[in-house]
C-alpha cells in the first residue's frame, strides 16, 4: 500500500510517496516557485539522480498533475498508475477547536479549514489548494487532513486557556493550540515505543529544536501541556522569534520607535531570537563558530537558548508531577551534542545521567542516559511525512 504525503505552501509543494510495507519513502520531492515564473520540480528516487522539470505552475493543480506525472514517469516513476495510491495525507497547520483528530476530507472539513483561514493566513489557504488540486487529479481517492493543532487538543482548560477573559475564545477562538504537533504525536509515540515505557511510566516531554522550536508534556501519548500558543511565535526562544515576551513590549514598541503593531510583530517573528541576540547566524552551527571565537553575543544566545529550555523542562516535569522521559528532536535536538548538554546540565537534581559516548551521537535514534539514570533520555529524529501516512491509513482506510 502506498500512501501519497502533501505538505502545500503557498508557492511551494513537497511531497513524499511512502510504502507502507516497510514505511519506506518510494520517492519525494517538491515544486517550487508555484504561481511565479521560473517554477520547477526536483524528484528524488532513492539509488537514482535527481529528476528535474522545468514547466509552468500556475497554480497547486499544475504542480500536482507533474507531480503524478513525474511519479508515473517511465525513467523515474514509481508507480504505473494512480490506482496504486491508496490514499492521500494532506498537512494541515489549523483545524480550530473543533478539529480534535485526524480526518478524511469532506465539504465539512474544507469548511473548518477555510473557517481558520484568519489563525493560519499564510499556511490553511494553501493547504486547501493541494487538497482541491488533488481532488481535481485524482477524483474519488481519499484525502485525510492532519492537523498540526490536534496534538494540543489533549490539554485540559487550565492548560490552553489564556488568562484573559473566556468570551474571547467563545468569540475567536483564542486559546493555547501549539504547533508542531504531528512531530510531538509521532516523537512521543515513538519514545514510548523504542524506550519500551510501561503503563504508568509514561511521562514524556518532546524538545522539538529546530529553526522553529516547542516544546510538548505528554502522558501516555496525550498531550498536557505545549509551549506553542495561538500561533507559533510562543514559547522557547527560536531562530528568528522571540518565544514568551511581556505583551506590553509591542505597545512599547509602538509608541516609542513609532511602529504599527503589525510592523512589531513582524520584528518579533523575523527579527528576534537568537538571530537578533546574537548578530550572527540563526543557524546553530554558526553561534557555536562564533562563540568559539569569542563572540560573547553568540555565547549569549546560546546560553539563553539552552536556559529557556531547560526552564519549560523543569515547568513540565512540574505540571505532569514527574517525567520519565525527555526526548530530543528536530535539526538543533537531533545534532546540537552542546546544547544537548548544557539543557541536561540543569537535571542533576531529577537524577538525569548521561552515558559519555552515547551523548555525542548525532541523527539517530539511541538513548543517551546510563541504566541507573532515574529519568531517561533519547534522542529520536522526527518523521511528520510518516507520522502523517500513518494517521492516513488509520483514519482513512482502516
Ligand atoms: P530544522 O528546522 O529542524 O530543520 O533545524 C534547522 C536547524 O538545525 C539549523 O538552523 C541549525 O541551527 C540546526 N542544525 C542542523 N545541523 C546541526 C549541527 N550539526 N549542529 C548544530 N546545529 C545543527
Amino acid at each position: 500500500m502506498k500512501i501519497l504525503v502533501i505538505n502545500a505552501g503557498s508557492s511551494s509543494l513537497k511531497y513524499q510517496l511512502i510504502d507502507m510495507a516497510d514505511e519506506s519513502v518510494a520517492a519525494k520531492g517538491l515544486c517550487e516557485r508555484i504561481g511565479i515564473a521560473g517554477s520547477v520540480l526536483t524528484h528524488k528516487v532513492p539509488g537514482k539522480e535527481d529528476y528535474v522539470v522545468e514547466a509552468p505552475m500556475p497554480t497547486h493543480k499544475e504542480a500536482i498533475q507533474l507531480v503524478l506525472d513525474a511519479l508515473m514517469d517511465a525513467e523515474h516513476g514509481v508507480v504505473k498508475s494512480v490506482d496504486e495510491i491508496s490514499a492521500v495525507g494532506h498537512r494541515v497547520l489549523h483545524g480550530g477547536p473543533e478539529i480534535t483528530e485526524s480526518c478524511v476530507i469532506d465539504e465539512h472539513a474544507k469548511d473548518i479549514i477555510r473557517k481558520y483561514f484568519p489563525l493560519g493566513p499564510l499556511h490553511n489557504p494553501a493547504n486547501l489548494m493541494g487538497i482541491e488540486a488533488c481532488e481535481n487529479a485524482m477524483p474519488g481517492k481519499t484525502n485525510v487532513a492532519v492537523f498540526d493543532t490536534t496534538f494540543g487538543m489533549g490539554m485540559e482548560p487550565y492548560a490552553y486557556l489564556y488568562g484573559i477573559d473566556p468570551k474571547y475564545f467563545d468569540k475567536y477562538g483564542i486559546r493555547r493550540y501549539g504547533f508542531h504537533g504531528t512531530s510531538h504525536m509521532f516523537v512521543s509515540g515513538e519514545t514510548i515505543k523504542f524506550g519500551e515505557l510501561p503503563e504508568g511510566k509514561q511521562k514524556v516531554i518532546v524538545c522539538h529544536l529546530g529553526n522553529g522550536s516547542s516544546i510538548s508534556a505528554s502522558i501516555g501519548g496525550k498531550c498536557q501541556d505545549t509551549s506553542m500558543g495561538l500561533t507559533p511565535l510562543e514559547g522557547l526562544i527560536m531562530g528568528t522569534r522571540s518565544g514568551d515576551i511581556d505583551a506590553s513590549v509591542v505597545q512599547f514598541l509602538v509608541k516609542h520607535e513609532n511602529m504599527t503593531v503589525d510592523e512589531v510583530l513582524n520584528v518579533l517573528n523575523k527579527k528576534s531570537g537568537v538571530a537578533a541576540i546574537s548578530g550572527v547566524s540563526s543557524d546553530f552551527r554558526d553561534l557555536h563558530a562564533a562563540a568559539e571565537e569569542g563572540n560573547k553575543a553568540a555565547a549569549l544566545a546560546l546560553d539563553s537558548f539552552c536556559y529557556r529550555v531547560a526552564k519549560y523542562i523543569g515547568a513540565y516535569a512540574a505540571a505532569m508531577d514527574g517525567v520519565d522521559a525527555i526526548t530530543f528532536t528536530g535539526g538543533i535536538g537531533e545534532n546540537d551534542i552542546g546544547v544537548r548538554k548544557q539543557v541536561l546540565s540543569h537535571f542533576d537534581y531529577l537524577g538525569v545521567k548521561l552515558d559519555p559516548e552515547k551523548v555525542n551521537v548525532r541523527g539517530q535514534r539511541v538513548e543517551i542516559t546510563t541504566p541507573d539514570s532515574k529519568v531517561r533520555v533519547f534522542i529520536i529524529p522526527t518523521n511528520e511525512e510518516l507520522a502523517i501516512a500513518r494517521e492516513t491509513v488509520r483514519v482513512g482506510l482502516s
